[in-house]
This record gives C-alpha cells, structure tokens and sequence, in this order.
C-alpha cells in the first residue's frame, strides 16, 4: 500500500494535539472507494477533514443526513485501527450527531453505527462510522431489537463473561 500526502488548509480545529502527527500522511490502498474519496480521487460530498478522519455523505442514505465518518488512514476493519483514533472518530461521530439535530433536517435522533466485519454488515472494507438521522416513525431499525428473547442464566452470563475478560487479560474478581 503507498503512503498517501495532502496539503490540508486551516489547520485541524477538531484534532487533539496528542494526535497530531508530524506530516500529513496516511496509508492508501488505491483499489478502495474511501481511499479515493479521501484523497480526491473520487467524488465525494465532503462536510469534515482533518489531519485523522473525514466525513462525507453516504451515497445510498437509509435517511436524509446520512453521513460516514472514516479514518484517513486505511485499514479493513476495526482490529487494525488505532485505539486513539477509534476514541477520536466517535469524537467526531458525536459532534456530526448533535449538528444533525441543530439543522433544518428536523432530526428527533440519531443511531451511530459501525459494522465490523461482513458478518456484521460491513460492505466497504475501509472502517468507517455510520451516523444516521432519525425520525419518528422512519421505519427504520436494527433487528437486534426486540430480539433479545434468550435470557441466559447468571451462569452463562459470567461464563460468556470469562471467556471475553480472558481473552483481554482482565481480572476483575
Ligand atoms: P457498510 O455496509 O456498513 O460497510 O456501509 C458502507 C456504506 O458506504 C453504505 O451505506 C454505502 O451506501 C456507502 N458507500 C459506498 N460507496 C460510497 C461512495 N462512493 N460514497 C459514499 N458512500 C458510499
Ligand atoms: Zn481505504
């Protein structure tokens, strides 16, 4: 993959100093539509750059407002991505989700959404976070709700627990 250089005006408003880097360089992998629209390659309806993510909108919006926020540099899925700049692209989704609401798209809320992996949904394999306007009535939902019908005992629960806090090496006891 090449490293992939930008000149980007008025500095990074948004971007914590402890995140800057010293040149404004990213990992590119050209076959990869985020990539291009990244690097203006390919078109894309930018509305937020600095030197570690961007936000465009969503070309297939599931509402109006529907936008994405990517990180610049490119990795598949959420395994490869920086810690920091995971934390900073909520930051960012978070910020894009309350200026939703303060347009005149009259957005009641708003569901942030990322899916890792093609088991999860993920179609484009460059991580980014969905950040979706609501309204009342849109139709629109995860089909997580509601489903949850299963309830595990306490057992299982801690056991599915221990599994997971072993794999981070946690211990909480
Ligand atoms: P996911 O299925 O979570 O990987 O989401 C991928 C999203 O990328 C979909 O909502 C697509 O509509 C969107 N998308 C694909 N190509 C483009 C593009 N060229 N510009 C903007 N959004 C895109
Ligand atoms: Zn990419």
């Amino acid at each position: 993959m090449e490293s992939f250089k930008v000149a980007l005006p008025g500095g990074f408003p948004w971007c914590p100093r402890e995140l800057k880097n010293e040149g404004l360089s990213w990992v590119k992998d050209s076959s990869c539509i985020f990539c291009q629209i990244i690097g203006e390659k390919a078109h894309g309806s930018i509305i937020h750059r600095d030197e570690l993510v961007t936000a465009f909108m969503d070309i297939r919006p599931v509402n109006p407002g529907h936008l994405l926020v990517v990180p610049n540099e490119h990795t598949a899925d959420l395994r490869a991505l920086d810690e920091e700049v995971a934390g900073y692209i909520f930051k960012i989704g978070k910020r894009m989700a309350r200026t939703l609401r303060e347009t005149d798209l009259n957005c009641e809320g708003v569901n942030l959404h990322l899916a890792d992996g093609s088991a999860a949904g993920q179609s484009v394999f460059h991580t980014h976070l969905h950040v979706i306007p609501r309204f009342g009535g849109d139709g629109l939902g995860f089909l997580i709700h509601g489903q949850g019908h299963v309830s595990p005992s306490r057992e299982e629960l801690d056991e599915t627990a221990g599994i997971i806090m072993q794999a981070l090496g946690e211990d909480v006891a």
